[in-house]
């Protein structure tokens, strides 16, 4: 959790949510090391601190971007610690672009939600969709399924396109 500087401007977080945030994030904090325990790995500094900027991001991040986070953090040691939480699955990696990988959280410590992904530029935004769209979703992809045969349990969609910023660049 980064502490944010007390603001002039009235923030929509109140006191409430801020301490909710502070108490999932203990929670967090507390699923990862039991995770990474039971693979015999220690919840060590770096791993809490990589688990620790992912947290506070609104969107999957690549590993130069986490870098840019925590100057202490070494790019060989990132990736590997990177690599040890997505087999304790407490880090996804997404495959969205060509260039780079992005991470973000297991979606079972956060909240079910989609990508947007930017062919351009290779920006991934997350996008999070209506419980009314996401049961019709869910209604399509079993149907499909099924009809090979195939037990659906879960769905990944990522949405492909140009983000805003390329989109104005380019007219
Ligand atoms: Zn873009
Ligand atoms: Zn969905």
């Amino acid at each position: 959790m980064s502490t944010q500087a007390p603001s002039a401007v009235p923030r929509s977080t109140t006191k409430t949510d801020a301490a909710s945030a502070k108490k999932s994030a203990e929670e967090l904090h507390l699923t990862a090391s039991q995770r990474l325990r039971s693979q015999n790995l220690r919840y060590t500094p770096s791993r809490r601190a990589l688990v620790e900027i992912l947290a506070c991001s609104d969107r999957p991040l690549t590993i130069p971007e986490i870098l840019g986070h925590d100057s202490s953090l070494a790019q060989s040691s990132a990736y590997r610690n990177l690599t040890e939480l997505i087999e304790a699955g407490i880090v996804h990696r997404l495959i969205a672009g060509d260039e780079y990988s992005h991470f973000e959280l297991a979606e079972d410590l956060t909240s079910h939600h989609h990508h947007l992904v930017c062919t351009q530029c290779g920006r991934v935004a997350d996008i999070t969709l209506s419980d009314e769209v996401e049961r019709s979703i869910d209604r399509a992809l079993e149907a499909a399924a099924s009809s090979v045969g195939f037990l659906a349990e879960h769905h990944r969609l990522d949405v492909l396109g140009r983000c805003a910023t390329c989109t104005s660049a380019r007219s």
